[in-house]
C-alpha cells in the first residue's frame, strides 16, 4: 500500500457511508504508542476517525477498515457480535477495493 492507495480507500469509504446517509471525517494524528485509529461520533450521522500518524500506510488502511467497521455498528466501542458483521462488511469493500486496484 502506498499514499496514492490509502486516499484512495478513504475516498471509497467516504462515498460507500455517504450512500447510507452517513458522514465522516478522517485525519492523521499523534495517538497513543498501542492506538492505530479510533472513531467518535460528533453529531447524527456524523463521526470522526483518527488513524496514528505513525502508522505505515499498510496499518493505516488496516485501522481505516476496522474503524469503518465500528462506524457501521454506530460506534459502541465494542467488538461484540453486531461490530463482527459491520466488519465483515467493511473487509468486503475493502476486498473489492483492493481488486480493483490491482486490476488498474
Ligand atoms: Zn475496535
Amino acid at each position: 500500500m502506498n499514499r496514492m492507495v490509502y486516499h484512495g480507500w478513504i475516498s471509497v469509504v467516504k462515498t460507500y457511508l455517504k450512500e447510507k446517509g452517513i458522514h465522516i471525517s478522517v485525519r492523521r494524528t499523534r495517538l497513543p504508542p498501542d492506538v492505530e485509529g479510533d472513531c467518535t461520533p460528533v453529531a447524527e450521522d456524523f463521526y470522526r476517525i483518527r488513524i496514528s500518524r505513525d502508522a505505515t500506510y499498510d496499518k493505516a488502511c488496516e485501522a481505516l477498515t476496522h474503524e469503518l467497521g465500528h462506524v457501521l455498528d454506530g460506534c459502541l466501542h465494542e467488538h461484540g457480535p453486531s461490530w463482527g458483521v459491520s466488519y465483515s462488511e467493511a473487509y468486503a469493500l475493502w476486498a473489492k477495493f483492493v481488486e480493483a486496484c490491482n486490476e488498474q
